[in-house]
């Protein structure tokens, strides 16, 4: 049975007296509000929000962001009322809970609701970032818990998931969250597909275990000759849906992927980050061309360590991620790590501001929440790391694949359109069909009538419903022109 101390033993450096009483005070009223309530595992539903702030704790947060994790349901689903928590709690922890419940759910139910809720969720996070975290956080508890709902609601729960939850994650540089989320969800949006992964995984795990513990081995003998002090080395073996998105890259070939597994190690300083590259690189040859330094030239949603991969001359190769203490708490917890580090002084706060410009340009949707227009223009920025939002001329996003042309853009609107499209202008600009086309764009597509796809199409087009759609016809085209001459002959 649930009991306070698991939240208060998880959070982050410890509690004062003062922020003691509060999660104890947030635990008991949660657990008085729901007493009567059942979730449909059966189970108490005081579980829910207890989890949640038990996630919470674990990624870092305040303890106003777990006393509001404890309280996130009280509002929407029992008879409290805001003046009752108005009383009980500072402002602050009501702000929380009621960004919470205003931001509902976020369903993904085509392009143009998905923006919607996008929008909402970009409002609430320049206000406060922690309600979105809360929701995350919310949202991994519920996935967690999937099998007890049912199946075509559990399917979308999950789809929704992936695409909508663990991007945004993914944007704040939460990567573990976004890893737990889409592993979470893996198995009940794409069940084939997640048990053919499984099957991959288990023919290699051991045998990857197997060198990777000997390269460690030798490493930390090496380090230690050369006076490295280092926290830790350890392993992570690659979530499950991100093997899988990177397969699909790869051709199904496992034998591609060279970080399935990845060494890790973290050390004191960044200068310590670079000898050990220079070791590791003077005991094991590394493969050209990945070698990414990271802590140089940092991912734009912050994510900073050394990447190489070897041949570890055990006739296998071995990616090996070097960072700092630092670095490391936010590759996995990203903005989250930020609260932890807060009351380390002024500085800290002023870094976070710089890195997560965005989120403070967002603000500036405050003032024009029901313009369009202005939401688009921010949402030029490249969001999604492998979606990209187009634009039609006159404002309508269609959400497309990276690497799509104007012809998969005119089939994504409708098949009569691609098939007689004739030309595009890309902002304007009369642009060749074939182009790729960049986050941001606006699209027009020009038709004729008399205007037919050709069998070139199909070798540049990227999505399926372009190519299905130019198949198609083409078949029924190459039928009747046969046909047409087998009559004249
Ligand atoms: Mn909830």
């Amino acid at each position: 049975m649930a009991n306070v101390k698991e939240i208060i033993n998880l959070i982050v450096g410890g509690v004062n007296k003062k922020e003691e009483e509060l999660i104890n005070k947030a635990y008991e009223f949660a657990k008085k509000t729901h007493e009567d309530q059942k979730r449909l595992s059966g189970e108490p539903y005081f579980i829910h929000p207890f989890e949640t702030a038990k996630i919470l704790a674990k990624f870092g947060m305040d303890t106003q962001t777990i006393a509001a994790g404890l309280l996130h349901d009280t509002l929407e689903d029992t008879k409290i009322t805001e003046e009752e928590i108005k009383k009980e709690f500072a402002d602050d922890i009501l702000f929380l809970i009621k960004g919470v419940t205003k931001l509902g759910t976020l369903k993904y139910r085509g392009h143009e609701r998905h923006v919607e809720s996008l929008r909402k969720f970009f409002v609430a996070m320049a206000n406060d970032l922690r309600v979105v975290i809360i929701k995350f956080a919310d949202r991994l508890h519920n996935l967690r818990t999937l099998q007890f709902v049912l199946e075509e609601k559990r399917r979308r729960i999950a789809v929704e998931s992936i695409e909508v939850y663990a991007p945004l994650a993914n944007r704040l540089g939460m990567g573990k969250l976004k890893g737990d989320m889409e592993d979470a969800a893996f198995p009940y949006a794409y069940p084939e597909e997640y048990k053919q992964i499984e099957e991959i995984i288990k023919g290699k795990k051991t045998y990857y275990e197997k060198y990777l513990t000997e390269v460690s081995e030798e490493l930390k003998k090496e380090l230690q000759k050369n006076k490295i002090k280092f926290i830790e080395i350890n392993y992570r073996i690659k979530h499950k849906y991100s093997l899988y998105k990177k397969l699909l890259r790869y051709d199904m070939d496992i034998e591609k992927i060279y970080d399935i597994v990845a060494l890790r190690i973290v050390v004191d300083t960044i200068e310590d980050c670079y000898r050990v590259l220079g070791i590791i690189h003077s005991i094991w040859n590394p493969l050209p061309g990945r070698i990414k330094d990271y802590i140089a030239v940092p991912k734009p949603n912050g994510y900073r360590s050394i990447h190489t991969t070897i041949f570890t001359g055990l006739g296998g190769v071995a990616e090996i991620q070097i960072r700092t203490k630092e670095m490391h708490a936010e590759a996995a917890y990203g903005i989250a790590a930020h609260f932890a580090y807060k009351e380390q002084g002024g500085k800290k706060i002023q870094d976070d501001k710089n890195k997560f410009k965005w989120i403070e340009e967002l603000k500036e949707l405050k003032y024009f929440p029901d313009d369009p227009k202005k939401f688009i223009d921010h949402l030029k920025m490249d969001f999604f790391k492998d979606r990209i939002f187009i634009f039609t001329p006159k404002g309508d996003v269609i959400d497309m694949p990276e690497d799509s042309t104007p012809l998969d853009f005119a089939y994504s609107i409708h098949s009569d359109i691609g098939n007689h499209t004739f030309g595009a202008k890309i902002n304007n600009k009369m642009s060749q069909l074939f182009t790729k086309l960049k986050n941001g764009d606006i699209v027009e597509i020009v038709t004729k009538k008399d205007s037919r796809p050709s069998s070139k199409w199909l070798e540049y087009v990227k999505t399926t419903i372009a190519k299905k759609h130019i198949r198609s016809y083409l078949e029924k085209n190459s039928l009747l022109t046969r046909l047409k001459s087998f009559g004249r002959s």
